[in-house]
């Protein structure tokens, strides 16, 4: 968001304009940061083959589906719903790798129906898979090397007590059912969570994964899942990707040379690639004094952007009305009947009722994780693509929420 003039703009469109055009709240993305993002991490790994899958989860409008098809990326699936949205969207089924947790074999087989890459995560099932298909389906598997990575407890993937993985100790057990079955493994995955902020972490996930990939003779690809921080707040710290870039490269070299031949990296980047791209608006309600605090009340709740009440993320607030103003003290809440707090003692340019604040890294789990908890509506979605804006999801109606009710005559 850039200041010009005492208004702010997103590639040169007013964002009070867009606001007042949409209405509030309004979630807003930008497809130009979103390719910038996507380009920064391929020129981190431009020596060596490395493909980038979209993880939909983070954002999953079909727009942008199709916006990063067309940049080249694949797309990482965890539910079937993602498969086939990925597939509506366009991606062929070989770019479109299915990662779900603890689902069905059914739900895999539909997978497979499909023809997507399929990564198991559980040795039950990957028997169950080896019994049905034996060599005629390839699979990728889901390690889990025990490594804490990740921000918050409840964002890491990778520990000890995770749910997800086949642990790396239990590789031994993967190899008999492999030699039982015939299964053929075409890749290794890990993903050890979110907010990794250490280049040493995913340094340690390439030493197991690559000890790992020595016994799995037919790999066509290593998946490192994603994990990369993001900055949050003005000076705040994120992955260096160019860094990470320069030394994972050296470390695949060195595995080529074991290995015999060359394989992909593969990543699967939700909030790097589209974390920043988004902004969250919405409008002051009241300005309340009480004895302890000044509380800014807004017309949205948790409902829409969840993530401060769930796993404490912080999101950069910005009054978007008053740029000049003088800093005031504040904190912010939603309109949920529940503790529905976006930030504590925010220090914001002087706040009246009427005016829009922004919230930053918007573009990451605040649309997909919504819900019309207390019967409130989903916002609309506005992408701005080459300097103009374009509605991408229509604002709900009261329509929505009795869609799929049946009404009974009691
Ligand atoms: C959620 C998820 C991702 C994306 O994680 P980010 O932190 O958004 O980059 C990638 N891979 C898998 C398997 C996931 O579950």
């Amino acid at each position: 968001m850039k200041l010009v003039q005492n208004r702010y703009q997103l590639d040169g469109v007013d964002v009070i304009g867009l606001v007042e055009k949409y209405g509030s709240p309004v979630y807003v993305y930008q497809t130009s940061r979103m390719k910038l993002q996507y380009e920064k991490m391929l020129h981190a790994f431009k020596d060596i083959p490395v493909k980038i899958n979209f993880a939909c989860k983070a954002l999953n409008n079909f727009n942008v589906l199709t916006f990063f098809r067309k940049l080249g990326s694949g797309l990482d699936a965890v539910s079937i719903q993602e498969v086939q949205l990925g597939l509506k969207a366009g991606f062929k089924p070989q770019d479109i790798i299915f990662t779900p947790n603890c689902v069905s074999i059914e739900e895999i087989s539909e997978g497979v129906k499909l023809g997507v890459r399929i990564n198991i995560d559980n040795i039950s099932i990957l028997e169950q898979f080896g019994n049905i298909y034996g060599s005629k389906v390839p699979v990728c598997i889901r390690i889990n090397p025990h490594i804490m990575g990740g921000g918050h407890e409840k964002i890491s993937t990778g520990h000890i007590d995770s749910k997800f993985g086949i642990s790396a100790y239990q590789l031994p057990h993967v190899h008999r059912v492999i030699e039982a079955t015939n299964i053929q493994v075409e890749g290794l995955h890990i993903h050890t969570g979110s907010d990794i902020l250490d280049v040493e972490v995913f340094l340690r996930g390439a030493e197991i994964i690559l000890e790992a990939a020595k016994s799995f003779p037919n790999l066509q690809y290593v998946d490192f899942g994603s994990g990369f921080k993001v900055p949050y707040k003005p000076d705040d710290y994120f992955t260096d990707i160019e860094h990470l870039g320069k030394e994972l490269t050296k470390r695949f070299r060195k595995f080529y040379k074991e290995y015999g031949r060359e394989i992909t990296l593969i990543f699967e980047p939700g909030k790097f690639l589209v974390s920043e791209s988004g902004y969250f608006f919405a409008r002051v309600n009241v300005v309340k004094q009480t004895l302890s605090t000044v509380f800014a009340g807004i017309d949205t709740g948790l409902n829409h952007l969840i993530r401060p009440m769930f796993y404490d993320a912080y999101h950069h607030i910005v009054n978007v009305s008053n740029p000049k103003g003088k800093l005031r003290i504040y904190t912010v809440v939603g309109y949920i009947c529940e503790t529905d707090t976006f930030g504590w003692n925010r220090k914001l340019n002087e706040v009246h009722e009427g005016d829009y604040l922004a919230f930053l890294n918007a573009g990451a789990y605040c649309f997909t994780m919504s819900s019309n908890y207390n019967s409130r509506l989903r916002p609309p979605e506005v992408l701005i693509h080459q300097g103009k804006d374009y509605l991408i999801r229509q604002r709900e109606t009261l329509d929505d929420i009795l869609k799929n009710q049946v009404i009974l005559d009691l």
